[in-house]
């Protein structure tokens, strides 16, 4: 096995018993990346000598591997996160030579823990799509196979971890763009519970769903990777002040007679053959690990789509107010007046989704038709809030598809946006609800290309989705499948 195709806690016991250094072990993930990058395009910005630099340190003694449970181990980070004195562009050109004066706090906690910043990774335009093909830069693409998308937004944050261009990373999610990448790559993605994870110095989408979470190789280092970014920040309001439970050590404790909820309407025609077959094979996983399944409802499913693709975009076009050219970001040259230096800079600085959810978001806000939209909107987000929370009376989590198809053809849906929003179907009730979920691959299609089964569980209990995901993972050989490139 090589040091780069290793999981996080593998390379940290590495490090800790001295088997390898931390030189060693940046050196090869940068020899990876020498290889397999330029076919993958995961990164917007690597950080090669930076990392280098900081792993010295390790091997000098001037740090040391015991300091943290995964001190010295090379992370990415999406890059809609703000790292100190490193430019970060939220895969938009209105924000291409954005370097930002202050770390997030989630970045700073990697450092904290002794993490190795190892790049930041490319997404869709402000973490708007499901491909990775919005970013303003390139388009990244699957590891399974380079003529499929990653999955977005935080595509290059999956497929850095599938292309094993990193250890772990850490991607964003507002409506599934954590999970679903993670699906289309491989690879396992959580959202936590909004609240759990501070979100201060992450570039803002839609302020009422955004959050951080882990995209690793294993459920045991997405584990690791939550214990270390969650917890209260009274810099980020949202963040709630409740004890973070130790992750790990939950993780082996027994499902036997733990409720599964199986909700039927996740299972809707349209819905690949394949996906469901893979996800029908994994419950009948749980039932021999002596998981009893219970069939739930949860009616409002089918308006998520349209509740998030009003409230979403509302949200943005406010957040977004603030790229005009004047503080920061992108300012046209020999404008004639301050309204033409607006409007040149922001059409020159946004891409098209962006601007089409700039439009809508202003449109469902505006006097006329706040009522008819934002707030029918509203009121619809908390009946699937209702849906989950009265599931959560009989089942202690649940079980279900990621995305009711696998990793499409790059450009099969670019110029489709309501395809693209569509593929959403499965991830967005559970970020308009606030809950947590993660993504385990459960199995491949005939074609050798991942799929992915999402377990949600109640507000703040993600140490139930980590246990439930862990001991699927152990019971079946998906996680260690790899994928062709290199
Ligand atoms: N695909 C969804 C969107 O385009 C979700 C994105 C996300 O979670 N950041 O809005």
């Amino acid at each position: 096995m090589t040091l780069h195709s290793l999981s996080m806690h593998e390379i940290h016991d590495l490090l800790l018993a001295r088997k390898a250094g931390a030189v060693e072990v940046v050196s090869a993930f940068l020899q990876r990346m020498e290889a397999v990058e330029p076919k993958v395009n995961a990164y917007i910005s690597t950080l090669g000598e930076r990392a280098l630099d900081e792993a010295k340190l390790f091997d000098e003694g001037k740090k040391d591997f015991a300091s943290s449970a995964l001190a010295g181990v090379p992370i990415a980070i999406k890059d809609v996160i703000c790292v100190r004195g490193i430019r970060t562009t939220c895969g938009s050109r209105i924000l291409e030579n954005f370097v930002p004066p202050y770390d997030a706090t989630v970045a700073r906690k990697l450092d904290d823990a002794g993490m190795i910043l190892i790049g930041k990774t490319n997404m869709d335009e402000f973490a708007m799509g499901s491909s990775t093909e919005n970013s303003a830069f390139a388009k990244t693409r699957n590891p399974w196979n380079l003529e499929c998308v990653p999955g977005g937004s935080s595509g290059g944050s999956a497929a850095a971890v599938a292309a094993d261009l990193c250890a772990g990373s850490l991607g964003t999610d507002t409506g599934g763009s954590i999970r679903q990448p993670a699906s289309f790559c491989g690879v396992v993605g959580m959202k936590p519970t909004y609240g759990r994870v501070s979100r201060f110095g992450l570039v803002a989408f839609a302020s009422s769903l955004d959050q951080i979470g882990p995209i690793t190789k294993d459920v045991e280092d997405a584990a690791m990777l939550l214990q270390t970014i969650a917890g209260h920040d009274p810099r980020d309001s949202t963040s709630v002040n409740l004890p973070v439970p130790d992750y790990r050590s939950t993780l082996r404790d027994s499902i036997r007679g733990l409720r599964l909820g199986i909700p039927r309407e996740y299972f809707i025609e349209g819905t690949a053959p394949e996906v469901v077959s893979a996800v029908r094979k994994a419950i009948d996983t749980y039932r021999e690990l002596g998981a009893s399944l219970v069939d739930i409802s949860l009616p409002h499913t089918e308006y998520g789509i349209a509740a998030y693709y009003i409230i979403a975009p509302a949200e943005a076009s406010s957040n977004l107010a603030r790229y005009d050219g004047v503080k920061y970001g992108h300012r046209v040259e020999g404008a004639k007046d301050l309204m033409e230096m607006y409007r040149r800079s922001r059409s020159e600085g946004f891409g098209a989704e962006v601007k089409r959810r700039i439009m809508l978001g202003t449109y469902v806000l505006s006097a006329g038709y706040y009522d008819a939209y934002y707030k029918k909107a509203s009121q619809v987000r908390t009946l699937i809030r209702k849906d989950f929370l009265d599931a959560f009376e009989k089942c202690d989590a649940i079980v279900a598809p990621v995305s009711p198809i696998p990793a499409f053809r790059i450009g099969e849906k670019a110029e489709d946006p309501l395809q693209m929003y569509l593929s959403d179907v499965f991830t967005l009730p559970a970020s308009l609800a606030g809950i947590p979920g993660i993504s385990v691959v459960c199995g491949f299609t005939s074609e050798r290309l991942p799929i992915g089964l999402q377990i949600l569980g109640p507000h703040f209990r993600e140490e139930v989705v980590l246990r439930v995901a862990h001991q699927f993972e152990q019971a079946t050989p998906f996680h260690r499948e790899k994928p062709p490139i290199g």
